[in-house]
């Protein structure tokens, strides 16, 4: 169905390519997994694996069925499922489907163990909880694991771990560290980068990197942007202004009236609001660009709408393009601005594009 209401998502698999071939570039020597979780961080599982099925080494999602659904469209690279299997009934895919699987815990491992014969060739990647304290196994349970695998002679380990903070201050130095202590002697292979550590740490690139938020465009950093990076947006969230209201001072805009005009003033009202997916909690001071321009909202988002100031933008008048973020007709906005004003980061923003959005593929 074509929708008038002038709100759309543009997705470029192309951007999504070509940051995929900086990852490469960045991490060399590593093979990468291409993590095209939450529907690919919202811009679309299938266009994700379609802008990168000829060059991907592999793939990493959390769903057992989307994985197979991925076998049974043909893909035949390495699937890795981040999470691993959630019970004893996705041991069977697993096995048939030949799926990589994340292991973190010794249930996980009792599963495999009593589903597979010895001989099954299994691809595990065995997680260490190195600091994060969310997945994987400490000192006290690899022991316990290593016991477990002795019954899986045939699976092919890699070892990974997740970083907390490589994108902070902190860093990775005290996760490597542990990661070196629970890995002891440990020869084989290993993986361990995200986009923070792949776009900061080399140190960390190790056998398979997994690249996430950097395919997308968006930079995981607070004090280094998307476009100092090289990266390429891949999502544009794109309307076009649908009234337009002379206001005198002291007037008050939007639900609870929390902003109040300074002065006369030129508003635009946007077809975009929270039920689209743009935060509900982005304040008055917000970015956005009208007709190529640099702009703000002002007032409260409500659920299908938004208002922004046109007091600079006299040219701007019904139908302008807007750019609520990305690259489009309207202008240029980072999400990641978006995202800093909204208190929150351009991962849940691309994230939380609502259903009712409708979607164009392709350059803009
Ligand atoms: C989501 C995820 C990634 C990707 O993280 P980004 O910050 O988006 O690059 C990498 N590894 C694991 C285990 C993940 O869950």
């Amino acid at each position: 169905m074509t929708v008038s209401r002038p709100i759309h998502v543009h997705i470029a698999p192309a951007a999504i390519r070509d940051n995929y071939r900086l990852a490469k570039r960045l991490a060399p020597a590593a093979r990468a997994w291409a993590v095209i979780k939450a529907d690919a961080y919202g811009h679309g599982q299938w266009r994700a694996v379609e802008a990168l099925r000829d060059e991907a080494d592999g793939f990493a999602l959390l769903e057992c069925e989307q994985a197979v659904a991925l076998r049974q469209a043909g893909v035949t690279q390495p699937l890795l499922l981040l999470e691993g299997i959630f019970s004893p009934a996705d041991v069977a895919a697993v096995v048939e489907h030949r799926l990589t699987t994340v292991v973190h815990c010794c249930e996980q491992l009792a599963w495999l163990t009593a589903a597979c014969p010895a001989e099954t060739p299994l691809s595990l990647c065995l997680k260490l909880n190195t600091g994060m304290n969310r997945l994987g196994f400490t000192a006290a349970t690899l022991p316990r694991a290593r016991e477990l695998l002795r019954r899986l002679p045939h699976a092919d380990i890699t070892l990974m771990t997740h970083f907390a903070e490589a994108d902070g201050v902190r860093g990775i130095d005290w996760q490597l560290q542990r990661f070196r202590g629970l890995a002891g002697d440990w020869q084989g292979t290993v993986s361990l980068a995200n986009s923070a550590a792949i776009l900061r740490h080399p140190q960390t690139h190790a056998d398979w990197v997994r690249p996430g938020i950097m395919l997308y465009g968006a930079s995981p950093f607070a004090d280094q942007s998307a476009a100092e990076l090289s990266l390429r947006p891949a999502m544009t969230l794109s309307s076009r202004i649908i009234a337009v209201q002379e206001l005198d001072a002291g007037e008050r805009v939007g639900y609870g009236g929390t902003f109040t005009a300074p002065r006369k003033m030129r508003i635009g009202v946007v077809a975009c609001g929270y039920a689209d997916g743009y935060p509900r909690h982005a304040p008055s001071g917000t970015p956005l660009a009208v007709l190529g321009r640099r702009s703000a909202t002002v007032g409260r988002v409500s659920m299908d709408m938004l208002a922004c100031d046109l007091s600079e933008i006299p040219e701007a008048a019904i139908g302008a393009p807007v750019t609520l973020w990305g690259e489009g007709a309207g202008g240029s906005v980072p999400a990641d601005e978006v995202a800093a004003a909204a208190g929150t980061i351009a991962y849940e923003l691309f994230c939380a594009v609502a259903p009712r959005v409708p979607v164009v593929v392709g350059e803009r």
